[in-house]
């Protein structure tokens, strides 16, 4: 039995278009699940994001890549319901969906890096994502969580929502809360282009996604 199934301490959900997944999403995660006391963590590849142009890897790949990534830690799974579904990537149908199965007393958690925090209002539906889940936001290079200079709806909830890690446990949803990760100016759009110029992606990205990558010819 998984950790999704099993018991009722809090779930983390980590979405992305990992493109291809890197260090900064699984130190983001590994932190997460230390720092907010997670059961585990669902990495979950977007399929078709709405929010960005066309990945430059398929589904399949980011998946499989996602997976390889994930297989050495027992507290990480790997989600393929939005990667496999025909209709647009909207996290909160995956809560929705999360939901039906897990019931609405768990905990869930989504986790986000400040810059996708910062984009939060974009999201569909996305004040309803509270209903589903905790938001939980991670620091990121360059980005910056100036709360002062957050859009007016965002400030709102992080006033009325602001928490604790320790409340998250506490309650299935509605909580917002940070924690801090050691930094890593890493992304996917870097990775990319020293894919397309030559240049080495070593040290960015586990070794099983860097094999990956070069067997498929992805990014050149
Ligand atoms: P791209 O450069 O293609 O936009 P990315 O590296 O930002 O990709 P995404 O798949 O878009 O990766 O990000 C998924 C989630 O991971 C987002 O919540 C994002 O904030 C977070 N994230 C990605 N890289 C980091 C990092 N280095 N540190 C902290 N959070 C990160």
């Amino acid at each position: 039995m998984s950790f999704s199934e099993a018991g009722a301490s809090a779930l983390g959900i980590f979405g992305g278009t990992f493109d291809p997944i890197h260090y900064g999403h699984l130190r983001l995660a590994e932190t997460a699940r230390e720092a907010l006391g997670l059961a585990g963590v669902r990495l979950t590849p977007a399929g078709q994001p709405p929010h960005r142009a066309t990945p430059g890897a398929s589904g399949a790949h980011r998946l499989a890549m996602a997976r390889l990534a994930a297989a050495d830690n027992p507290a990480f799974e790997v989600d393929p319901a939005e990667v496999e579904s025909a209709q647009a990537s909207f996290t909160i149908l995956t809560l929705e969906r999360l939901r039906a199965t897990l019931g609405t007393e768990r905990p869930l958690v989504l986790l986000l890096g400040v810059d996708a925090f910062l984009g939060l209002p974009t999201w569909r539906r996305w004040t309803e994502l509270f209903d589903f889940a905790h938001v939980a936001v991670a620091n990121r290079p360059g980005y910056s969580l100036d709360e002062s200079r957050l859009p007016d709806d965002l400030a709102r909830h992080v006033e009325q929502r602001r928490a604790a890690p320790e409340a998250l446990a506490g309650a299935p949803a509605g909580h917002l809360t940070s924690f801090s990760m050691t930094p890593l100016a890493i992304s996917a759009t870097d990775i990319r282009s020293r894919a397309a110029n030559g240049q080495s992606l070593r040290y960015l990205l586990p070794p099983p996604v860097l094999d990956y990558i070069s067997r498929h010819q992805l990014y050149f």
